[in-house]
Order: C-alpha cells, then structure tokens, then sequence
C-alpha cells in the first residue's frame, strides 16, 4: 500500500521513507537543540519542516510513478543533493553544536556510495566540502561569537580528511560488486552445466533414466487429475551387439547418437526420450492413447528405414523393436513401463524391425 505494485517503484518508495524517517529523527534532535537553547525555535521548525516537505513531496512523486519518468527516477540524486544543502543549513543553525552536523554529512556519504554511482559520490563529496567551506566563512563572518574561527578550522580539517576516504571506499566498493556479479553469473553457468548434466545423457542428449523417472511420475500425477491418456514407449535397437561387432564401438555410439536425435526430431515436442539403457530408449508420450503412440513409433521406423541415419556406413541397416502401454487408471507408471518392455520384448520374438501394443 505504501510502496506500490511496480518492483522498481517499490524500492525507490522504501528508500524514500527510509531517508523520510531519518529527517523525523534528525528533526527530534533538533527539538532537543532548540529546548537547550542552541538552536532558535524559529529556526528549528523552518528547517525541520522544510526537510519534511521536502521528503513527502519526492514520496508523492516516486509513489504516483511520475518521477520513474524523469532523469533522476528514484530521485536519489535529487534527495543526496538537496540533503547536503540542509545540512549546511543544519550547521549555520547549530552554532557551538554545528560540529555534530559534521557526523551527518559522514553518515550521508555512506549512504550515497550504495546508492549512486562512483562519479556521482566525488561530485556529491566535492560540492559539501565547498559548501561547508562557504557556510563557515560565511557564519564566522556573521556570527563570530558562535563560530569561533579556530574550531570551525579544525572541523573542516577533519571533514575535510574524512569524507574523501569515505569516498574512496565507494570506489573499493563498486570494484568488489562487479567482481561479486562475475562470480555471481559464472556460477549461475556452472548450476545450469550441473543441471544440464544431472539430467540428461552424455552421449545422446536424451534425459537419463533417473530424470526420466521423474519426469514420468510428474506426468502421471498430472495426468490421473486431468483424467487424460498418457503413453509410455519402450524402444530397444535391434542386434546392436552385431552393429558394435561389424562396424566398432565408435560407429555403434555414432548410431545412438544419431537415432536419439532423429527420434527427438520426429516426435512430438511434448515428447520425451530419454536412454533408458545401453541401446535401449523410453519415451513418454503425453496426452496420447496407446493406438496413436503405437502410430509414433510406426513412422520412426519409417524414417529409419528411408535411411534418416544419413552418413552411416554402407551396409549398416538399423531397426528397432518397441512396446507400447497407455498407463491404466490408477496403474502405478512403473507397472506401465514393465507391460512396455514385455511388448517390446514381443515384438522382438516375432521377428524385430516393428512394435507392439501391450
Ligand atoms: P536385440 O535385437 O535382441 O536387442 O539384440 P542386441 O544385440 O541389441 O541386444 P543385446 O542386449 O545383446 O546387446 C546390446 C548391445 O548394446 C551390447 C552393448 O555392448 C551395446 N551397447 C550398450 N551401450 C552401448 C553404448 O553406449 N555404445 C555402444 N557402442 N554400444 C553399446
Ligand atoms: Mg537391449
Ligand atoms: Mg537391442
């Protein structure tokens, strides 16, 4: 309700309220002046007020989305900015206590080097300096009796030295965050290579059997609640030994290789293939009765024997025997992937090179 919808506009209006209720406190300490007797009650309220105004009329403007139009959208150049200008403010009112300002314009520093950029942070850095050189000139000129010219000189020695090493911080700071967010994305790369390599097969790219088997009871879950058909495949390559024996290991897995990607290629993209073992392959077939599965894995064979596995040796003829079983109501899918293997192993009794409906 305070913040808003939008993500950006949500933290700019924290940051806002944020810097909304550092005035209220600041202004407290103010009372607390004027009730000793340091500051004048005319004064203090003109200050405080205005500060408060001020921080209401930047939340009206991040809030309502205007300032996300602008130049400065989070308006923290513009709070940063304006902010120095009270605290010299700040400074000219407290007299014998205007040291103490000094702590504030520190503390406003640090908060500028999370917020804006390096380059940012040196001009903000450059313009209090120089406007608390002038604000003490300037009250020591008219008000001697309140600023006396000797401690003002140390004080502004000691801003002087400590907010440009606030600074430089920023700098060793932003160089630290881009280091964080290149370590950040390289890791974010090595998670998805784990991934990547967690669930799928070195050699086909197919998913492994163990993703597969989550995968499958995913699906099943999903399934049994829309009460729709779903499929399982079990393919296996007909006398791969033979193939491995007449041709070498390496054209063997040259075949995998290539019958995984024809198969990816030919069903359908909701399909999934996984290696389910040597040669062996699953395949699940969402949203799918058993005849049209049984149609899916027809027209792979069909592919493989218009000689999609272009490239390979002469001679080298590849076929598969596969099963297929369309999950049964409240079957458990390991018990479909068993009636699967057992109408694939069928299949291969009755000759191989076709498949068979459980
Ligand atoms: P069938 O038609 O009865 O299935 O005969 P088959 O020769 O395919 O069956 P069998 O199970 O006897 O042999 C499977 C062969 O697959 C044996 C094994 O060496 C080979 N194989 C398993 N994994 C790989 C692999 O990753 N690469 C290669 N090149 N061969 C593999
Ligand atoms: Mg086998
Ligand atoms: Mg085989």
């Amino acid at each position: 309700m305070l913040l808003g919808e939008h993500p950006s506009t949500r933290r700019q209006a924290a940051a806002v309220l944020f810097s909304f209720t550092t005035y209220l406190l600041y202004g407290l300490i103010f009372a607390i002046q004027v009730w000793l007797g340091v500051v004048a009650p005319a004064v203090g309220v003109a200050i405080v007020a205005s500060g408060l105004v001020f921080n209401g009329l930047c939340y009206a403007l991040v809030r309502s989305g205007i300032a996300r139009e602008g130049l400065d959208p989070g308006l923290a150049h513009t709070q940063l900015t304006v902010g120095v200008l009270f605290m010299l403010a700040a400074y000219a009112a407290s007299g014998p206590a205007a040291s103490g300002v000094l702590i504030v314009m520190a503390s406003h520093i640090v908060y500028a080097m999370f917020t804006l950029p390096p380059r940012v942070v040196w001009a903000l850095v450059g313009g209090s300096l120089t406007g608390l050189a002038l604000t003490m000139v300037g009250c020591g000129l008219l008000w001697p009796e309140r600023f006396r010219t000797d401690t003002q000189l140390v004080a502004f020695l000691y801003a002087a030295l400590v907010v440009p090493l606030i600074a430089m911080l920023s700098d060793r700071l932003t160089t630290l965050t881009q280091r964080l967010k290149t370590q950040h994305a390289a890791l974010e790369q090595a998670l998805a290579k784990v991934q990547e390599l967690a669930t799928r097969d070195e050699l086909t790219r197919a998913h492994n059997r163990a993703h597969m088997q989550a995968l499958l009871d995913n699906q099943h879950a999903q399934h049994r609640r829309m009460q729709a058909p779903m499929t399982v495949a079990m393919i296996d390559l007909d006398h791969f030994k033979r193939i491995n024996d007449r041709h070498g290991h390496a054209t063997g897995d040259e075949v995998l290789r290539r019958f995984a990607t024809l198969a990816r290629a030919e069903l359908r993209s909701i399909d999934q293939l996984a290696r389910w073992g040597g040669e062996e392959f699953l395949v699940l077939l969402p949203n799918t009765a058993a005849d049209d599965g049984l149609r899916a894995l027809d027209r792979l064979q069909r592919k493989l024997a218009d000689g999609r596995l272009a490239g390979m040796p002469e001679g080298l003829v590849v076929t598969f025997s596969g099963g297929v079983a369309q999950v049964a109501g409240d079957e458990p899918v390991e018990a479909a992937v068993a009636r699967a293997d057992a109408a694939m192993y069928r299949a291969k009794h009755n000759g191989r090179g076709h498949s068979l409906c459980a």
